[in-house]
C-alpha cells in the first residue's frame, strides 16, 4: 500500500538525523523521490544535544580560560563569572540557525518531510501517524539515547548530557561517571566554568580508545587544570537529597557533588520500531548490517550510531551518502572505519585517525612498526599559543603512515591533514616532501612527518 497520495518513495528513512538527513539529501540530489521520517527535530542528535552545543559550551568555556588568563599574554583582563543565560543564549542561536539552515536545504531538494514517529510495518513500509509510507528502499536511521547503569535511575540531581546541555546555572561541583569523549568534554567544560569536577572511569585510562600516549598525557594536562579524576575504580551507587548526589565507588569511597553526569554510553534506539519483526538482525539493540550497510532483509539498509561501530556524525553523514550512493546504482567505495577521523574537543584538544600503536602492531607485527612523537614545544605557532603536547605519527616500516594521534590547543583542525595521509597511505617521505606554511601548528605535521622520514628539522633528540 502507498501513502495516502498513491506515491511509492524510491527511499523511505525513518530519522532524521545526521545519518538519515545525509541519506535524503543525497538521494535527492541523485534525482530519487525520498521521504524523511522524524518524530523529533530534524539534524537529530548532533545538531540539538551532541555535537554543536556541546561546542559552542566548548567555546565559550575557551573565552573564559582566555579571560581568567590575560595576564599570561600582557592583557589586562578578569572573569567576572559566568552568565549561563547568556551562554545559553549564544549556544541555543548557533543551533538554531543552522536549524533553520537545515529545514531549507531539505525543502529546497524536495524532499517529503513527514514528522511523527515511524514504525516498521513491512519490509517496504514504515507507519507514521496512522499512514503507511511505501518505499523501494527503506532506510534506518533512528539513532541513540544516553545510556545509563542498571539501577542509576536518571532524575534530579543524576543526569545525562540531555538535562547538562539546559542547566542554567553552573554546578558548584560535578562527579562525571565515564572518562569517554563525552565525559571529559564536559569535565573541560563545567572546570573551564570554575565547578570542581571529578571524573570517575572503570578502565585504566580516560578517553580509554586512544592511543595510551595521548590518554597519559591528557590525565597530566586534567590534573594540571584542577580536574580531579580516578581511573580503573568502579562506580557502586548514587543517592541524592537536597544536599547534593553521594556517588559510592567499589573502593569503599563516597564521593558528593551537587550533580552526577552519567555519561557512560549510547544505545541503540530500536527497541519497539518492528525491526525484528521484519527479520533485521540485531545485536544488543543495533542493527547487523554487512559493509555495505545492507541488513540482509528485502531493500532495508540503516545508517549511523544504530549501526556498531564509532558513534560520531561525520560516519554517519558519510554512510548516508554511501547509501544513496548505493541504492542509485552508483557501486560506491566502502567506508574504511578506521579511517574515520575522532577528535575530542575538550582543553587539550585530542584528535587522531587510523591505528593506535598498540593495534598497528598487533595487525602488522610488533618489529614491522616505527613511530615517532614530535612534541609541540618545537612548534612556534603553538608557543604563542602557549599549549603543549604532541603529535605521534605511527607508519610500517618503509610503508605507509598507519596512525596519526595528536594532544594540544586546536589540533581538532590538524586532523583534515592527517585524515588524507592516512587514508591515502602517504609515506612518510611523500609528506615531507610537501610545504607547510610557517608558523602554523599544521607545520608540526610537517616537521613530525620530516622526523619519521629521518631528516628533522626542528626536533630537539
Ligand atoms: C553530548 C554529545 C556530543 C557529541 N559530540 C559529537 C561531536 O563533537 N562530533 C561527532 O561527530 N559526534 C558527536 N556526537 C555523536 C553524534 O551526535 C551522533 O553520532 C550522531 O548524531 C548520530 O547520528 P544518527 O543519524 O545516527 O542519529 P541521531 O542524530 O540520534 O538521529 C536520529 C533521529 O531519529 C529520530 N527518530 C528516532 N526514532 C524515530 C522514529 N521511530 N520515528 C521517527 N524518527 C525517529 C530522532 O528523533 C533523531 O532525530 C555527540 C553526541 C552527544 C550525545
Amino acid at each position: 500500500m502507498a501513502d495516502s497520495t498513491g506515491t511509492v518513495f524510491d527511499i523511505v528513512v525513518l530519522g532524521g538525523g545526521s545519518g538519515g538527513y545525509a541519506t535524503a539529501l543525497r538521494g535527492a540530489q541523485l534525482g530519487l523521490n525520498v521521504a524523511l521520517i522524524e518524530s523529533g527535530k530534524l539534524g537529530g542528535t548532533c545538531l540539538h544535544s551532541g555535537c554543536i552545543p556541546t561546542k559552542a559550551l566548548l567555546h565559550a568555556a575557551e573565552l573564559a580560560d582566555n579571560a581568567r588568563d590575560g595576564h599570561h599574554f600582557g592583557v589586562s583582563s578578569e572573569l567576572h563569572g559566568i552568565d549561563m543565560a547568556g551562554v545559553n543564549a549564544y549556544k541555543d542561536s548557533v543551533v538554531g540557525g543552522l536549524y533553520k539552515g537545515l529545514q531549507g536545504l531539505v525543502k529546497s531538494r524536495s524532499v517529503t518531510l513527514i514528522e511523527g514517529r515511524g514504525r516498521l510495518v513491512a519490509a517496504d513500509t514504515v507507519e507514521v501517524n496512522g499512514q503507511l509510507v511505501q518505499g523501494r528502499n527503506v532506510v534506518l536511521a533512528t539513532g541513540s539515547y544516553a545510556r545509563s547503569l542498571p539501577g542509576l535511575e536518571i532524575g534530579g540531581r543524576i543526569i545525562t548530557s540531555d538535562q547538562a546541555l539546559e542547566l542554567d546555572h553552573v554546578p558548584g561541583s560535578v562527579v562525571v561517571l565515564g572518562g569517554g569523549v563525552i565525559g571529559v568534554e564536559f569535565a573541560s567544560v563545567w572546570k573551564s566554568f570554575g565547578a570542581n569536577v571529578t571524573i570517575v572511569e572503570a578502565l585504566p585510562h580516560l578517553v580509554p580508545n586512544e592511543d595510551e600516549s595521548l590518554s597519559k598525557a591528557l590525565e597530566r594536562a586534567f590534573r594540571k587544570r584542577g580536574i580531579a579524576f580516578q581511573v580503573g575504580v568502579r562506580f557502586a551507587g548514587a543517592t541524592q537529597d537536597d544536599n547534593g548526589v553521594h556517588v559510592s565507588l567499589e573502593s569503599g569511597e563516597t564521593i558528593d557533588a551537587d550533580l552526577l553526569l552519567v555519561a557512560v554510553g549510547r544505545g541503540p534506539s530500536t527497541n519497539g520500531l518492528g525491526y525484528e519483526e521484519q527479520g533485521v538482525t540485531l545485536d544488543r539493540g543495533f542493527v547487523i548490517t554487512n559493509e555495505r550497510l545492507h541488513t540482509g532483509v528485502a531493500h532495508i539498509y540503516a545508517v549511523g550510531d544504530i549501526v556498531p561501530g564509532l558513534q560520531l556524525a561525520h560516519r554517519g553523514f558519510q554512510q548516508g551518502i554511501f547509501v544513496a550512493e548505493e541504492i542509485a546504482g552508483l557501486a560506491p567505495a566502502t567506508i574504511n572505519e578506521s579511517g574515520i577521523p575522532r577528535v575530542t574537543y575538550c582543553d587539550p584538544e585530542i584528535a587522531s585517525v587510523g591505528l593506535t600503536e598498540v593495534k598497528a602492531r598487533e595487525v602488522h607485527g610488533t618489529d614491522a612498526i616505527d613511530m615517532v612523537e614530535y612534541n609541540l614545544g618545537g612548534n612556534g605557532k603553538s608557543k604563542i599559543l602557549g599549549t603543549t603536547g604532541f603529535i605521534k605519527l605511527v607508519r610500517v616500516k618503509n610503508g605507509p603512515v598507519v596512525g596519526v594521534h595528536m594532544i594540544g590547543a586546536r589540533v581538532g583542525e590538524l586532523i583534515g591533514e592527517g585524515q588524507l595521509i592516512v587514508n591515502w597511505e602517504a609515506h612518510p617521505e611523500d609528506v615531507a616532501a610537501l610545504v607547510h606554511a610557517h608558523p602554523t601548528q599544521n607545520e608540526a605535521l610537517g616537521e613530525a612527518h620530516l622526523a619519521l622520514a629521518g631528516k628533522p628539522l626542528h626536533a630537539h633528540s
